[in-house]
This record gives structure tokens, C-alpha cells and sequence, in this order.
């Protein structure tokens, strides 16, 4: 089987935080086993864009499709709002979001952190939550750290535990936010290298990166934001390789100069 159809479409998308207009119409589509990266500026509406898919943001204007499903809204403009709560959760988490901070419970144990969304939000039986979260512990090479809490783990063992808790919702896609920016440059690369077998393995994603090396490795597309709106997309050969738009080239020279 080779299926391609959409997991993610986003058509004309216009988001406002009051007055300030963060994006602009913009659309982008990730069908399955796409790796699209989102790059641009701090403060082109990487973050929002991210936050708009998987419906932690509301937005005033343009669709938002799950597989195929547009999302049942419920008034207009600044009064629109998402209107079928199940739906809402089916797409929450089915598009699993990986945060520049982690967000690891401190209280819990590494395991308990990966457990507790598919047993408590999706009702899954216990053991079988418990198997699978070992295994994607084993997976992202921290098989060892299930009884250890956060602090007792590295920024970069923290980030992958925090990448098996996505991965334990069985999601349709994962959304990265800046997933290594947090991170020391020498553990950036073990959360990279997870981030890679994830896209060799043939997961959609969709990643907000400053990591031009990263993105231009993986990505099948890879798209550029500026003001809110999209500059410049295309595959990762183009886009890096031969950027037509001034203000993307002058973004690529300062990223590869700093
Ligand atoms: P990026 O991730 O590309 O750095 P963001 O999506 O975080 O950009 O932010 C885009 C713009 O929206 C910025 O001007 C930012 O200050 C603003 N913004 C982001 N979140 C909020 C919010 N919750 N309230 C008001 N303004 C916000
Ligand atoms: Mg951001």
C-alpha cells in the first residue's frame, strides 16, 4: 500500500492575536509520510501555524483538515471556535506535539510520563499502554530511564523521553516546535538522530526548526514564513540549494553565518 492521501491540509488560514495579524493566508499540506519543515525568522508565525493544526489556537479565517475532515466550526472571524468537541480531541491527539520545553510532569517517572495521555485521555488498556511505552522508551534509546524522573535525565534524554510520550498516542502525525533549540549543541544531536529514524521510518511530521542541516536532510518539503505568510516552498534541493526569493537567501546566509 501506498497511501498518500492528506493527513494535514490548511487552506487560507488567517489567525490575529487582537489587532496583530500573525498569519496571513496561508496553506500547506502534509500528506502521509511527509516531513514538511517550517523555517523563517523568530516571529514569522512558525509556533501559531503549528498551534493552529492541531487546534490549540483558534484562527479567524481558512479551513483546517484532518484526514480529509474539515473542521466543524462554530461562528465567525474573531467569534469562531471549533464546534464538535470530539472531534477536536480525535484531532488533538492524533497530531502529537513535541515542545521546545519538553513538558515532562516532574512528579512522575519517565514511564508514567509516557503512559499517562493514552490510558487517561484515550482510555487504552493499561498493560498494553505499558508494553508499547517501553518500547518506544527502547526506541528512542532510554529504555533504562523508565523508573528515573525528568531531572534525573539530560536535556537531550528528556526530549526523547518526550518524543516516546508522542509517539505513544499511536498519532496520525507529530508536530515538532524547535524540538533541539533547547538543547547543548552535543545533545542536540542524539534528539536529531531520533528525529531521523522517525522519518526513515516513513512518519508524517511537521517541523518548526532552526536547523537548516536537519530540515534540509529530511524534509520532502520544506516551507518558508515570513510575516505571516508563505515566501518561499518547495523541495529541500530548491529551497536550500537554489532559493529564488531575496529575503529567503538573506534567512539562509544569517542562519549558516551564526
Ligand atoms: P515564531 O514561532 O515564528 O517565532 P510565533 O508564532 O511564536 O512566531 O509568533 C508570531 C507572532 O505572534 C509574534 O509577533 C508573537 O509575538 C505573536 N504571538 C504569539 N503568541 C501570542 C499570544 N498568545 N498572544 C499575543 N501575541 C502572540
Ligand atoms: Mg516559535
Amino acid at each position: 500500500m501506498n497511501d498518500t492521501s492528506p493527513v494535514i491540509e490548511i487552506k487560507n488560514l488567517h489567525k490575529a492575536f487582537g489587532e496583530l495579524e500573525v498569519l496571513k493566508g496561508v496553506d500547506i499540506t502534509a500528506r502521509r509520510g511527509d516531513v514538511v519543515s517550517l523555517i523563517g525568522s523568530s516571529g514569522s508565525g512558525k509556533s501559531t501555524l503549528l498551534r493552529c493544526c492541531n487546534l490549540l489556537e483558534d484562527s479567524q479565517q481558512g479551513e483546517i483538515l484532518f484526514k480529509g475532515e474539515p473542521v466543524a466550526w462554530k461562528g465567525t472571524g474573531s467569534h469562531r471556535h471549533p464546534g464538535d468537541a470530539k472531534q477536536v480531541l480525535r484531532i488533538r491527539t492524533n497530531l502529537a506535539m513535541v515542545f521546545q520545553q519538553f513538558n515532562l510532569w516532574a512528579h512522575m517517572t519517565i514511564l508514567q510520563n509516557v503512559m499517562e495521555a493514552p490510558v487517561t485521555v484515550l482510555g487504552r488498556d493499561k498493560a498494553e499502554v505499558e508494553a508499547s511505552a517501553r518500547r518506544y522508551l527502547e526506541q528512542v534509546g532510554i529504555g533504562d530511564k523508565c523508573d528515573a524522573y525528568p531531572a534525573q535525565l539530560s536535556g537531550g534524554q528528556q526530549q526523547r523521553a518526550a518524543i516516546a510520550r508522542a509517539l505513544c498516542m499511536e498519532p496520525e502525525a507529530l508536530l515538532f516546535d524547535e524540538p533541539t533549540s533547547a538543547l547543548d549543541p552535543e545533545l542536540e544531536q542524539e534528539v536529531i538522530r531520533v528525529i531521523k529514524d522517525l522519518a526513515a521510518e516513513g512518519r508524517t511530521m511537521i517541523i518548526v526548526t532552526h536547523d537548516m542541516k536537519m530540515a534540509a536532510d529530511i524534509s520532502s518539503h520544506v516551507v518558508f514564513l515570513h510575516h505571516g505568510k508563505i515566501e518561499e516552498e518547495g523541495s529541500a534541493k530548491d529551497v536550500f540549494g537554489s532559493p529564488s526569493s531575496e529575503r529567503l537567501k538573506g534567512f539562509l546566509s544569517a542562519t549558516q553565518a551564526a
